[in-house]
C-alpha cells in the first residue's frame, strides 16, 4: 500500500458511497500522527470537505482485536460522513452499525489485494 493507491482506493469508494459531491483526502499516517485507532475522519458537513487518516499496514493499535483491514476501515470512514448529519456526536452504537456495513461492503467487492 502506498498514497498513490490509497488515492484510488479512495476514489473508487467515494464514488461506490456516492459521497461524489465531497471533497475527501486520505492520508495514510505512522502512530505518532494519529490516535490509537486504525483510521480516523474530521469533516465539515456544510462545506463538503473530510479528511481521512488511515494507518501504515504493519502499525496496528494496541488494542486491535483483528487483523488490519486498510479496505475495510476506509470504507469505515467514509460511512461516517453519510451519519454525520444525525449526530456529530460519535456513539458506541454508530460504531457497530458503521462496523457491520464496512465489512459487508468490503466483501461484496473488495478493490486492493496486498500482493
Ligand atoms: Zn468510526
Amino acid at each position: 500500500m502506498n498514497q498513490e493507491k490509497l488515492n484510488e482506493l479512495l476514489h473508487a469508494w467515494q464514488l461506490r458511497l456516492g459521497l461524489r459531491d465531497w471533497d475527501i483526502s486520505a492520508k495514510l499516517c505512522h502512530a505518532y500522527e494519529m490516535s490509537n485507532c486504525w483510521g480516523e475522519i474530521s469533516w465539515n458537513l456544510h462545506e463538503k470537505i473530510a479528511d481521512i487518516k488511515v494507518r501504515y499496514p504493519g502499525e496496528s493499535p494496541s488494542h486491535a482485536m483483528r487483523p488490519y483491514d486498510l479496505e475495510a476501515t476506509l470504507i469505515h470512514e467514509l460511512l461516517h460522513i453519510h451519519f454525520a448529519p444525525f449526530d456529530e456526536v460519535n456513539n458506541l452504537a454508530e460504531e457497530q452499525a458503521i462496523n457491520a456495513l464496512s465489512k459487508a461492503l468490503v466483501n461484496l467487492g473488495r478493490i486492493y489485494v496486498e500482493n
